[in-house]
Order: structure tokens, then C-alpha cells, then sequence
């Protein structure tokens, strides 16, 4: 028997009594380059698709559960990247703590995983995870940059971490995280998802301090943000202790992309790129 065994059970109890638990050690990755600041604009629509080319294939979000949205709230999106990795039990105890507290006031996010780096191990926790009303998205297999890719490259690289997320969640396509964040218009072409990159970076993968992470996001928010950190640092799961019930305070929900979109009446168009989902 594993030790992860044991600590799914807790997790799902951290749901409702709120005490965390560590995970083991996994792969990280390295140069993660900001974005050009040119992606962010103050003046720019509502939501900013930069390619329309399949403007009737539309992402489907009949299935994402809404209910717990408040529709008085402003909303914010949380994603993490380059998981499962060590940190992920503890990100999801932060959010189970706080709402056991602010059960009013549910909060939710979206991982965006590595297939490369999902082991066996990881397949409860991230079952858990799915139950609990977390999304799961494709940040490819091997997180390499998508414009440097072939065409059969990039299928395969976007195909084998659906299908090994499939048998998670039971979903056969997932909302699209390029590595980087890099993204052209040849490989959007080829794309059948939404492409989610971010408006809010933490920098947390430089080795930003807690604070620093923080400041990063309450300073910068925004109703329809979508905001960028990674699975694996214990700053950001530090960070977040606080972000939930300081946003909360400000009036904020956190919530999923998928659920941002929705709730917001944001229709995402396959292959088009988005780094905020505002109010319609
Ligand atoms: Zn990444």
C-alpha cells in the first residue's frame, strides 16, 4: 500500500474538516519566459479572441456546474500548471479548508497538467480533485513549445495527455495551456479547444517569495482575470491561504475558466486564445 492511498481519503475529509497532508517529490521544469507585455492591453474588448477561424466550433460548457457561482460576485479564475506535482494535495487542502469555512462561498480552479509527469500514484488524487469541482486541462505531454512542433508532434503531444485525462474525468477534450504560453496562428489552426493563457502571472516559478505572489494578484485583480501559477511551490500554496479570503472579502468568487466563461456568458471559439473572460 502507497502512502498516497492513505491521504486521498483525508483529502476528500479535508473537504469538510480542513487539515492538509504533503505529497511526494516530482518533476519539475525549468525557463519558463514571460509573457510579452504587449498581451495586456487595458483598453481591449471585453474578451480578445486572436484568431476566429472556427467561429461556429464553439467549447462546450453544458456540462459545468454553475449552481455554486454567486451571481452578485465578481469572479476571478485560478490555474495552476506543470502538475500533479508535490504541492498539488496541499493547493486542494487550502481550497478545502477555506470552503469548509465559506461553504456561501465556494471556490474552484483549474490544473492545467503535464501528461508526462501524471504517475499512477496520481490517479486518485486527481479523481479527488474532479469530484470536488476542480477542472482538469491539457498542458500537453511533455511541455514542449508548441510552435517549434510539427504537425504530428502537436497532435500527439495534445492526444496522449486527453486520453490519459479522459480516464479521469471522462472527458475526451480539455481546455488547452500552451508551455509558455506560446501560440501562433499555424498552430491554433490545427486546434479543436480554446486556447487559456492568463492576464495575472505570479512569477511564481522564478522563486517569488509569498508575499511577492500575493501582492501580484490582489494588486492586479480584476472581475474575469485568469490568472497564472504553478503546481509545485510551497510560496504559492502560502499565497493562496491568504488570496482566498482576502478576494472573498473584495467581493470576489474564485472559480474554474470553464466556470468563468460560463458565468460570465463568454462563448470560448475553438482555437482561439483568451487571457480573461470578462461579463457580457
Ligand atoms: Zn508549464
Amino acid at each position: 500500500m502507497n502512502k498516497s492511498f492513505l491521504l486521498y481519503p483525508l483529502l476528500i475529509m479535508t473537504f469538510f474538516t480542513g487539515c492538509s497532508a504533503p505529497k511526494q517529490e516530482n518533476v519539475q521544469f525549468n525557463a519558463y519566459p514571460p509573457r510579452p507585455l504587449e498581451d495586456y492591453f487595458e483598453d481591449a474588448p471585453p474578451i480578445q479572441p486572436t484568431e476566429t477561424k472556427k467561429e461556429t466550433d464553439v467549447w462546450d460548457t453544458s456540462d459545468i456546474d454553475i449552481s455554486y457561482v454567486q451571481k452578485d460576485r465578481k469572479l476571478i479564475s485560478f490555474t495552476f500548471d506543470d502538475g500533479p506535482s508535490k504541492t498539488m494535495e496541499n493547493i486542494l487542502a487550502v481550497f478545502a479548508e477555506y470552503n469548509e469555512r465559506n461553504p456561501d462561498c465556494r471556490a474552484t480552479a483549474t490544473f492545467f497538467l503535464n501528461g508526462g509527469v501524471i504517475l499512477p500514484d496520481d490517479t486518485s488524487l486527481l479523481q479527488t480533485a474532479t469530484l470536488l469541482g476542480f477542472e482538469l486541462g491539457n498542458h500537453t505531454h511533455s511541455h514542449f513549445d508548441l510552435t517549434s512542433l510539427d504537425k504530428e508532434t502537436l497532435q500527439t503531444e495534445i492526444e496522449k495527455t486527453d486520453a490519459l485525462l479522459e480516464k479521469i474525468d471522462g472527458k475526451s477534450r480539455h481546455l488547452l495551456r500552451p508551455p509558455f504560453g506560446r501560440i501562433n496562428g499555424e498552430v491554433k489552426a490545427q486546434l479543436a479547444v480554446p486556447v487559456i493563457n492568463w492576464s495575472i502571472d505570479t512569477l511564481d516559478w522564478t522563486g517569488n517569495s509569498e508575499e511577492k505572489i500575493y501582492q501580484s494578484v490582489y494588486t492586479a485583480r480584476f472581475s474575469g482575470a485568469i490568472v497564472l501559477m504553478h503546481d509545485g511551490y510551497r510560496a504559492t500554496v502560502n499565497a493562496l491561504k491568504r488570496l482566498l479570503p482576502d478576494l472573498k472579502a473584495d467581493g470576489y468568487q474564485i472559480v474554474s475558466v470553464s466556470a468563468l466563461a460560463k458565468a460570465h456568458g463568454c462563448a470560448l471559439r475553438n482555437g482561439s486564445e483568451y487571457i480573461r473572460a470578462r461579463k457580457q
